[in-house]
């Protein structure tokens, strides 16, 4: 796109609108999420158009009708207009889940595993998590913010304009406020929104292993005031897992949390079944993973509100083999979103569309289910869905464009990068 026009966009000026768009993926519908059949009907326009006003949808619809409308009439000599023939246009993505406070890879584990060691021996050797607390505890907050940031960016730069940032690797009180700082900073600088998340309850620290109690009296009675007094998350998450926090455990810090004024999420079911209905009563507004889930587990889902989040970024880096069941839990009626899991020791990719990919291959996920589970189901899993994760009226204009004809080329391009542009609150980024 010219310059001249991308500067005239940043300034807001009367409107701007897109039209002929091949496809425009609009997720429009009920609020808040979808689920069962639901997941199906992604609001499909073909040569559609949108109109964007003061960074929000002004109107959406076929081209011709959009052009036909008062405002557009009276107001087509002022409005920018951009010709979208041969792209597909879809809310920016919602990735609900990453965790992008860590300074470097894990190459020794990632080795290992791939000479066959499972995740658990490689914790037990000392990589996994606990190798991260390092790097993180010795950076600055500067350091960790321009970490941060650049994963934001290659989020950008493959559809996602909303993301949500855990905490984590820190695991004291100063590295975990120093990791939210960073994330904050971070979000300052980037265009699009970032939801952040306190997970000081990831693994108990090397100080606290034989005395995990010790540490879950930390997080609940010095970390997390800290965190909600200095406002610097929106949520508070709990990995609940053998090796991890028991349920005990993981309810203290949830009721913590509750009594704090903090919204809840939490990962479990990733290595060994945990009873989700203790967890649900809790009311998170999502729980993370779900790999190893009982029948029982499903009816609890069914019955609640809270979003079933699969990462299967996860299940193909550590080579599980089994997905989380997303058929039982769609066809069952249980709302499922999507997200990367971005992380250097479990899944290091922030690709949204592979992961889209991996959901329909590897999950059998229709693409119209994965599409709704990257967005709007994403973005009732951050209680943004009244702003976020579909393109109607009155929402924030937050949209991603891809160079393709057909929705479904999304996730059949596996491992490609057809993103051509991305708007925020109708502003280009700029990408590379
Ligand atoms: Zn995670």
């Amino acid at each position: 796109m010219a310059k001249a026009k991308r500067a005239a966009l940043v300034r807001q000026e009367p409107g701007v609108l897109l039209h002929r768009i091949s496809q425009l993926v609009t997720m429009s519908g009920e609020p808040g999420a979808r689920r069962g059949r639901e997941m199906c009907h992604i609001g499909l326009i073909e040569d559609a158009a949108v109109l964007i006003r003061d960074g929000k949808v002004a109107a959406v619809g076929k081209t011709a009708e959009v052009l036909r409308s008062p405002w557009v009439k009276e107001h087509r000599a002022e409005v920018i207009e951009l010709d979208c023939r041969g792209k597909i246009v879809l809310p920016g993505f919602v990735d609900s889940h990453t965790h992008p406070v860590f300074v470097a890879p894990r190459l020794i584990d990632f080795e290992k595993r791939v000479a066959g060691a499972s995740y658990e021996e490689i914790a037990a050797a000392g990589g996994g998590i606990r190798s991260s607390i390092e790097g993180v505890r010795k950076s600055s907050e500067g350091k960790l913010a321009d970490h941060v940031f650049s994963a934001l960016r290659q989020a950008q730069s493959q559809g996602t304009t909303t993301i949500e940032a855990k905490s984590g690797y820190g695991l004291d009180a100063a590295s975990e406020i120093k990791s939210l700082k960073a994330i904050r900073r971070a979000a300052r600088e980037w265009q699009g929104t970032v939801v952040a998340t306190f997970l000081g309850a990831h693994v108990p620290p090397p100080e606290f292993k034989q005395e995990p109690d010790k540490y879950v009296e930390v997080v609940c009675t010095e970390i997390l005031p800290e965190v909600a007094k200095q406002k610097l998350a929106h949520f508070v998450d709990v990995f609940c897992e053998r090796g991890a926090f028991s349920l005990e455990q993981t309810e203290r810090i949830l009721r913590e949390a509750d009594r704090h004024g903090l919204g809840t999420r939490v990962h479990v079911g990733q290595l060994t079944n945990t009873p989700l209905a203790t967890i649900l009563a809790h009311h998170p507004l999502s729980v993370d993973h779900l790999d190893c889930l009982e029948k029982a587990d499903v009816a609890a889902l069914v019955a609640g509100e809270t979003v079933a989040t699969l990462l299967p970024g996860a299940n193909y880096f550590l080579a599980t083999k089994k997905y989380p069941p997303a058929r039982k839990l769609i066809d069952a009626g249980v709302p499922v979103a999507l997200a990367t899991d971005y992380n250097p020791g479990t899944s290091p990719t922030i690709s949204m569309p592979l992961v889209l990919s991996l959901a329909c291959t590897q999950m059998r996920m229709r693409v119209e289910e994965a599409l709704t589970a990257a967005t709007i189901n994403g973005a009732a899993a951050l209680e943004l869905s009244d702003r976020k994760g579909s393109v109607e009226v009155g929402k924030d204009a937050d949209l991603a464009f891809f160079e393709l004809d057909d929705y479904r080329e999304l996730p059949y391009w596996f491992g490609g990068n057809h993103c051509a542009a991305v708007m925020t609150s109708g502003r280009f980024a700029d990408l590379f």
